[in-house]
């Protein structure tokens, strides 16, 4: 397809406001999925996408379009909502000319609306401000359409209105997105350079990577090179999404689509890279994505040993679709051999955790999550902590924390309680706008590890749902952090070593040691448990003695039921971790573990 005839575009907006039930509109308007075929949200092909019904990896199709007798290719790509997954959003945005904001009608603008502009605005995308769901009775086009004009500098007619649910004014969209979104450019004659957006590894296909092509032209069977890692491959397929894969005889200027060839090696086809035709390089490559640096690191370990290679194998699997993902081998004296992992935030985590457990049939335990501190010593040397057990004893000057900036949209009447929620967290407030009468921004710098676990559910709770949060990294700052051990008999227990800051630490040795008093059955002896920070103790529990002896208790019984027993008690053995003289077992390092 000519150039002149294609529009790249993308659908952004805060979750739930509508994404994927308007992009199932526009797959069917189009003529791509047949009624017979539609289910709702088409293109969330993942069980935990499915399930949790939001959108984690971006996907993008090809939708023929006639507009005036004239004959478009559209290549839409729907794109995640939550903070955690703005990584997968800025990269598909590269790879459009346009984007469709879309204002939930009943809601209004929320945080990721802001977010999100602000990434398309970065990036040069023609805006088309939308409002949805005007089925609704709750619906207030009208006065969201000034908000929304008012946001991006236009007028409140030139905001079109739609429901994704019924379909209503969703042709007319496409129509807009034809005519004000810019035809892609780039030089046809050039040698070809296309930018991989997205690649997945799939159990039938291998390898498959999504490009954008910028210059030149791409076919099947010829060798293309990858700029970055200097190799080739034969392509063996390439075509289109729309939205199953249509093999073409190639794609040029502007066109998205898709690659196979034989890699086999999932790390070698590398999100941001640049392919080239391997008989005709292209001299330079086109400028990558910037890293996403993770926030949040935890350790992940197999349950059962032996599926530490498994493991390691299906890490390698997920980050080929997931480049924000980072691991590297690691091991504790509790839980054995694993990885430290690190993640955009929590819930990228969970996600992750999810998928290796589904999809490649692993059973893991995940530490508690922690962000990455920066400890500078008297002498000056600098380390940087990615696992808190590694945090130095000894002469420490200063530690520095991660913080983000962090915006709240709410009705005005929540402020009271969202500054209080703020103060506990350690927040300073940066500054505050009305974006209508009733509506209020606000502005905080907050640490990183304060924002990261629950405080999205707070804020919820504290507001009756109403606000809405979206955070960037800004920089760091000192804080008074320490780290604070737990002991069995005496014994540290890596797993456990958390950094909290100084106010909090006695309450948090008081929560720990008491957790694990209900998790760890007694012994023959009696078992110390302790917090301390360096040597100082901070809380204590006791675990006292018994004699352990499980078939006192079936006296007279019939001898089948005391083996069963006795068996149990042995598989019981098998899954315990020594800890020092003391056995644990594995599922009260999880029970303690678990975030609740
Ligand atoms: P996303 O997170 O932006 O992808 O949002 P979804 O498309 O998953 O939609 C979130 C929820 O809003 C779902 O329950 C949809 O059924 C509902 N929804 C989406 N569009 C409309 C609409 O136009 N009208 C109404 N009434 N509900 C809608
Ligand atoms: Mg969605």
């Amino acid at each position: 397809t000519a150039p002149e005839l294609i529009r790249n575009f993308s659908i952004i907006a805060h979750i739930d406001h509508g994404k994927s039930t308007l992009a199932d509109r526009m797959l069917q308007l189009t003529g791509v999925v047949d009624q017979r075929q539609m289910r709702a949200q088409y293109l969330d092909r993942m069980d935990i996408e499915r399930e949790r019904g939001i959108t984690i990896k971006s996907q993008a199709v090809r939708m023929p379009w006639e507009e005036e007798g004239v004959a478009y290719a559209l290549n839409m790509i729907d794109t995640p909502g939550h903070v955690d997954f703005t990584y997968e959003v800025s990269r598909s945005l590269a790879a459009c000319e346009g984007a469709v904001l879309l204002v939930d009608a009943a809601q209004g603008i929320e945080a990721q609306t802001l977010a999100n502009l602000y990434l398309a605005m970065e990036n040069d995308l023609t805006i088309i401000p939308v409002l949805n769901k005007i089925d609704l009775p709750a619906a207030q086009p009208e006065k969201y359409a000034e908000e929304l004009a008012k946001l991006i500098g236009c007028e409140p007619e030139d905001c079109l209105k739609v429901s994704g649910k019924t379909g209503m004014g969703v042709e007319a969209l496409l129509g807009e997105i034809v005519r004000k979104v810019p035809a892609p450019v780039g030089n046809p004659d050039a040698p070809a350079r296309a930018m991989i957006f997205d690649s997945v590894y799939d159990t039938y296909r291998g390898v498959v990577t999504y490009v954008r092509v910028v210059d030149g032209m791409l076919h099947p069977r010829e060798r293309i090179a990858l700029m970055s890692t200097k190799t080739t491959h034969e392509l063996l397929e390439i075509g289109v999404s729309s939205p199953e894969p249509v093999p073409t005889k190639g794609l040029g200027v502007g066109e998205v689509g898709y690659l196979i060839t034989g890699v086999k090696d999932v790390r070698q086809s590398k999100v941001g890279d640049t392919v080239t035709n391997n008989a005709k390089p292209a001299s330079e490559a086109l400028e990558g994505y910037r890293e996403p640096l993770p926030m949040v690191f935890s350790g992940l370990y197999p349950i059962d040993g032996s599926d530490y290679g498994p493991l390691r194998e299906a890490l390698d699997k997920l980050k080929l679709s997931d480049a924000a993902l980072v691991y590297e081998p690691e091991s504790s004296v509790a839980l054995g051999f694993g990885f430290r992992c690190g993640f955009l935030g929590l819930l990228h985590l969970e996600i992750v955790r999810e998928r290796l457990e589904r999809e490649f049939g692993l059973d893991l335990i995940s530490t508690a999550p922690n962000v990455v501190y920066e400890v500078t010593m008297e002498d000056r040397t600098q380390i940087t902590v990615t696992n808190p057990s590694e945090f130095p004893g000894g002469k420490i000057d200063e530690v520095r924390e991660p913080v983000v900036r962090a915006t709240m949209l709410a009705p005005s009447e929540f402020i009271g309680s969202i500054m209080e929620l703020c103060q506990e967290r350690r927040g300073a407030l940066r500054g505050m706008d009305y974006l209508s009468e009733d509506r209020v921004e606000m502005r905080y710098t907050l640490p990183l590890a304060e924002i990261v676990f629950d405080f999205f559910d707070q804020l919820k709770s504290r507001t009756r749902g109403y606000a809405s949060l979206d955070y960037e990294p800004d920089g760091d700052q000192v804080a008074k952090l320490v780290k604070v051990d737990i002991l069995l008999q005496g014994e540290p227990v890596d797993a456990f070593s958390t950094i909290v800051h100084a106010d909090k630490a006695y309450s948090y040795g008081v929560m720990m040691t008491g957790k694990l008093r209900k998790l760890i059955p007694r012994q023959q002896f009696e078992v110390p448990i302790q917090a301390a920070i360096g040597a100082r103790v901070i809380a204590r529990e006791t675990i006292s003695a018994i004699r352990k002896d499980v078939l006192a208790k079936c006296y007279g019984g019939d001898i089948s039921r005391k083996r069963k027993l006795l068996e149990r008690q042995k598989e019981g053995k098998k899954r315990m971790k020594m800890v020092g003289r003391v056995e644990v077992p594995q599922e009260a390092f999880i029970a303690a573990l678990s975030s609740d």
